[in-house]
């Protein structure tokens, strides 16, 4: 684009200029050229998106034509912390305010804020809704120098949401104090539930509804049967994702703390992060794992909102995850800078059990409870899913869309049995049960029998005498854990109780009468028909495809990057992004213009660090 044309493309130039970036993604322009106008949006974007610039844009924008200061409301300190950091490498005054300030930092602020030099200033909302602070939203608003209002993380406002915050309530004060302000609310969790709750509770019945596509097709999905999860989980590392940075994510923070321990001795760099460690701790480890290259931390759902490391490689799940929506925020960490990621999960026959009786067995009222297994059935059919797991998932956010050939049944049609007749046999010998004993028996007796055991439990109850003894012995042990797993999951069997015995439901019937067609993925120990579906034949997903020199140069780049970000104390990715990294190794720019030439290279880091890069990739060979 020529000067003048940019001079006519203010929000252009803002992109290419001080952010380094060619274009805008997706719904970006729209969003940006809305809000700078001064109207107010709502905006669903997936993590990883970009929906950060949809506010910081607009913030630029709005201060250079002398409408002062946009107010970030973000609800975490180390989001905070890193947002400012970047903004302050792309050469942009923000600053934050929170409880880690010191009584001096914090009023150096407020004095730039008031003198309407910062262009972005984070804060919680708890911060925000002080006297104190509306005060001087106050005297900004008089002097029309408070810009706009970016609440981030909106959802946090619905209660049916995941991460509901209590302060997120009391927002709706910023829209009765300033009418006049234009506020913008951007979330990536959004059902309809939560969008209402959001559009109701910010009083944004007004603002322009955004939706953008929520694929995120850098990110491949893979969901496997759990067998033996440790080493299912050290091979998935060791296989695709050596010394790559990666997220474990499990149920409970025992587990957290024996894989994280486990994967060390394996040779794995790994850290644990839940909320029983000690602050401290839970911060080091934070820090580390955005800091350092490669660490793998290992977690409970208490670790990653405002994480937005951008080269998270991939995100596994030990254990199921609540609902879609929390799987697709927390396997959304993963390759946000666009490149190559996994999404990967083992799941099991006990994932399904452990769930339903979370729900079963919480406080909450029976119409919340209802939704809950409605969301738990959605998650359990996708990672029961023989067709594509991406159309699925889009699909639970209202997208309609083709095959994606990235996720593990697009790659390898996974083979497929009939089990409506095995299933006919387990829920009968269910019905057995109860009639000859009047008693309900486990997963794992139920199998025995099926599979005619003669186990100490069998002779004890005298279960070799039921019709049903036997009947399955030509379905394999993990078969019969399927065929369990799918009526538990679709609501045909459910468990009670301590020792999790199985009960038939009404709608059995269905199954029993042959109604129900159950078509199963053929578990991993079963003879396979497709020799395709096993997992070493998968191609290994090119993160960077690099030739040897490049990649020579790019080991260079970031080994500087790194000495850079210890220097000024912050995340490498800050400094630069891989893929900025990756892309000057490959064109090995020569001049400065070159080098400006490259996505992720504004003005103010091509000033700081243009000479050095070029010195640095000068001096490879
Ligand atoms: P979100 O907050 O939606 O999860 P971010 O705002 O953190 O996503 O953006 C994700 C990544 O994409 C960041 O590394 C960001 O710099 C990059 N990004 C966003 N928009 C663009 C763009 N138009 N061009 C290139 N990179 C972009
Ligand atoms: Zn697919």
């Amino acid at each position: 684009m020529s000067a003048t044309a940019l001079d006519a493309d203010p929000a252009r130039r803002v992109l290419n200029e001080v952010f380094g970036y060619a274009d805008f993604r997706g719904e970006q322009r729209e969003i940006v050229d809305h809000v700078a106008a001064g109207g107010d949006a709502l905006v669903l974007m997936p993590t990883g998106g970009g929906k950060s610039l949809c506010y910081q844009v607009p913030a630029i924008l709005r201060h250079q034509a002398g409408q002062g200061v946009t107010v970030v409301v973000s609800p975490l300190i180390a989001l905070m912390h890193d947002q400012v950091g970047a903004l302050d490498e792309f050469g942009v005054r923000a600053a934050f305010l929170n409880s880690t300030l010191e009584g001096d930092e914090a009023r150096r602020v407020e004095r730039d804020l008031m003198a309407g030099r910062l262009v972005l200033l984070y804060a919680a909302p708890e911060r925000i809704l002080t006297p104190r602070f509306m005060a001087m939203l106050e005297s900004l608003a008089e002097r029309g120098l408070l810009g706009l209002f970016a609440i981030d993380e909106a959802h946090c406002v619905s209660q049916w949401g995941h991460d509901f915050r209590e302060e997120y309530l009391g927002l709706s004060a910023l829209h009765e104090r300033f009418p006049g302000v234009p506020r913008m609310a951007l979330t990536a969790t959004a059902d309809d539930h939560t969008r209402a709750d959001i559009v109701a509770r910010l009083q944004l019945a007004e603002a322009r509804l955004f939706v953008a596509s929520f694929d995120r097709p850098n990110i491949r999905y893979t969901i496997v049967e759990k067998d033996d999860p440790r080493r299912q989980l050290l091979r998935f590392i060791r296989d695709e994702h050596e010394g790559d940075a990666g997220i474990v994510y499990c149920q409970s923070r025992k587990k957290v703390e024996e894989t994280a321990a486990w994967l060390v001795q394996e040779g794995i760099a790994a850290l644990p992060y839940h909320a029983g460690l000690e602050a401290e701790m839970r911060r080091r480890h934070q820090d580390r794992f955005l800091r350092e290259d490669g660490l793998v931390i290992v977690a409970t759902i208490a670790f990653g909102m405002g994480i937005d490391k951008p080269d998270v490689r991939f995100v596994a799940h030990l254990d199921l995850p609540k609902n879609i929506e929390a799987y697709y925020q927390e396997t959304g960490r993963g390759g946000r800078d666009g490149l190559a990621a996994d999404a990967w999960m083992a799941y099991g026959l006990a994932d399904v059990v452990n769930q339903r009786r979370m729900i079963d067995e919480s406080e909450a009222e029976e119409e919340f409870k209802r939704l809950q297994r409605g969301k738990l059935d959605a998650l359990l059919a996708l990672a029961e899913a023989h067709d594509c797991r991406r159309v699925r998932l889009l699909a639970y956010f209202g997208e309609a869309s083709g095959p994606c050939g990235n996720c593990d049944n697009c790659l390898a049609a996974p083979a497929t049995w009939d089990a409506t007749e095995a299933a006919r046999k387990a829920l009968s010998c269910v019905y057995r049960f109860k009639q000859q004993g009047g008693r309900h028996f486990g997963a794992g007796h139920l199998i025995d029998v099926l599979r005619g055991k003669a186990t100490d439990k069998v002779a004890q109850f005298r279960h070799e005498k039921l019709s049903t003894f036997g009947i399955g012995a030509d379905v394999s042990e993990t078969q019969w854990r399927s065929v369990l797993r799918q009526l538990i999951a679709l609501g045909h069997l459910r468990t009670e109780g301590e020792f999790n015995t199985l009960e038939l439901t009404p709608s059995a019937r269905e199954v029993l009468k042959g109604e129900v067609q159950l078509l199963l993925r053929v578990p991993s120990d079963a003879p396979k028909r497709s020799a395709k579906a096993t997992r070493s034949t998968r191609p290994k997903p090119p993160p960077l495809p690099l030739d040897e020199a490049a990649a020579a140069r790019f080991a260079e780049l970031k080994a500087w990057r790194a000495e850079v970000a210890r220097e000024h104390n912050l995340p490498a990715y800050i400094v630069f992004v891989d893929a900025a990294l990756a892309e000057m190794a490959r064109q090995r720019p020569a001049t400065l213009d070159e080098l400006a030439g490259i996505s992720g290279v504004g003005a103010k880091k091509l000033e700081a660090y243009g000479a050095e890069i070029l010195r640095v990739l000068e001096s490879s060979e």
